[in-house]
């Protein structure tokens, strides 16, 4: 039985991988699940999959995670420290799926232990690449994608010789404000955000979606997964969100990776490498589909696009500020204290001002110095929407 373990058990990726583990209990040994404050949800799977840890990261919930699993004889444990003693449980694979850049520090320990890290986090990869990658190297751990467009690149990359790309081209449907007019985009609510047209995602990446925050973290992240130039990762809005990623090779071919939007595909495809299994997953009837549409992004509609461009030229700490200045300014909107466009110039602004500091090589990248970072980047961003 393959030991597994699941980080953000209770999100969008998390119940996904539940699903698929499900359907084949009996090739699971199930380690550690964690969540955060869906307690419910979190007790329910640990006792369903007979985990050996459930693990909330609020610590105030502890109790509450305690009374649910009264008697079942699996352990409780709560705190960022608990998240991170989960990451490091022997297991095999471990799913990376916490929002934000709290996933990161859990899923180095997974890669510490040598397991292979199925990577929905994005935000580990774009806030630490050098590092996430030096220790998997160390430990001769895998880092899998589970982004559905890095998923479909690397299997477009499949036996192919990376000195033969010539371009790789990442689809966003443009989210829920694709087609609004510009001068509507000021006066859009958290909730008119939150509405993605295809995926069925958390929160907080469905309004990545619509300010493209999302497909900016994801060309960082290609840069990192792949270690490609930045200028040969285009972004093309595919409103259809059919075609995940196409890869361009030097004599001209593209390779499409083509599929319905269910992210059990991609967290299947991480599961099973290096094999190919049967999914869930719909087959599509192209001639009932019919129509594919494609049209280049616009950066004034979706400034973190040329944001995401500049970061990766200044390298470094840069894609941690980058992040944490992204977390930061998308809460104040959640919390209706900005509004919708503001998040980028938010974003810009903490940039700009941690510009000297965040300039540290990848050879200098700690856990320490990402999460200083981190931490200086949000400080930034509450002070200038506080307006000091
Ligand atoms: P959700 O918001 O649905 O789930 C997030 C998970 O993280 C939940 O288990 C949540 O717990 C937990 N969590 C929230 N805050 C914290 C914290 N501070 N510390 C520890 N755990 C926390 O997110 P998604 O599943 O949509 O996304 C997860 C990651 O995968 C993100 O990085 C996202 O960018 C990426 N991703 C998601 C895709 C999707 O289709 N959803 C596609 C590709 C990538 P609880 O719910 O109990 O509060």
């Amino acid at each position: 039985m393959r030991k597994v373990s699941i980080l953000g058990a209770t999100g969008s990726i998390g119940q996904n991988t539940i699903d698929l583990i499900k359907r084949a209990p009996d090739e699971y040994d199930v380690v550690a699940l964690t969540g955060a404050r869906n307690i419910k949800q979190l007790a329910e799977d640990a006792k369903d999959l007979r985990a050996d840890i459930a693990v909330t990261a609020d610590p105030n919930l502890l109790g509450e995670l305690r009374d649910a699993l009264a008697g079942s004889g699996i352990e409780v444990a709560a705190g960022q420290q608990a998240l991170v003693e989960a990451g490091a449980r022997n297991a095999d694979w471990v799913m990376s799926s916490i929002v934000g850049a709290a996933g990161l520090a859990p899923g180095l320990e997974a890669l510490k232990q040598g397991a292979s890290l199925a990577l929905a986090n994005k935000e580990s990869m774009v806030c630490a690449g050098a590092l996430v990658k030096a220790t998997a190297k160390q430990n001769d751990a895998h880092v899998l994608p589970v982004d559905s467009e890095h998923s479909a690149v690397f299997q477009g990359l499949i036996g192919e010789d990376m000195k033969a790309v010539e371009r790789i081209i990442i689809t966003a449907s443009g989210g829920a404000f694709r087609d609004w007019p510009m001068e509507k985009l000021a006066g859009a609510t958290p909730a008119q955000a939150a509405t993605h047209p295809n995926w069925d995602m958390g929160q907080r990446i469905t309004i990545d979606s619509a300010s493209m925050f999302n497909k900016a973290l994801e060309v960082i992240e290609t840069r990192e997964f792949f270690e490609v130039l930045p200028d040969i990762i285009e972004v093309l809005v595919h409103p259809q969100s059919m075609i995940h990623a196409l890869v361009g090779f030097n004599d001209g071919a593209l390779m499409a990776h083509v599929g319905p939007p269910d992210m059990r595909h991609a967290i299947g495809f991480a599961l099973h490498w290096p094999e190919r299994r049967k999914l869930p997953v719909e087959r599509l009837d192209l001639a009932a589909l019919s129509q594919l549409t494609f049209r280049a992004p616009d950066e004034t509609r979706w400034p973190a696009l040329r944001l995401a461009r500049e970061v990766m030229q200044a390298g470094g700490h840069t894609g941690a500020v980058f992040n944490a200045a992204k977390e930061r300014a998308l809460d104040h909107f959640i919390a209706e204290k900005i509004g919708f466009m503001q998040m980028a110039e938010v974003v810009e602004e903490v940039l700009t001002r941690l510009s000297a500091q965040s300039g540290l090589t990848n050879a200098e990248m700690t856990l320490d110095s990402v999460l200083e970072m981190d931490h200086l980047a949000r400080k930034s961003a509450d002070e200038i929407i506080a307006g000091t």
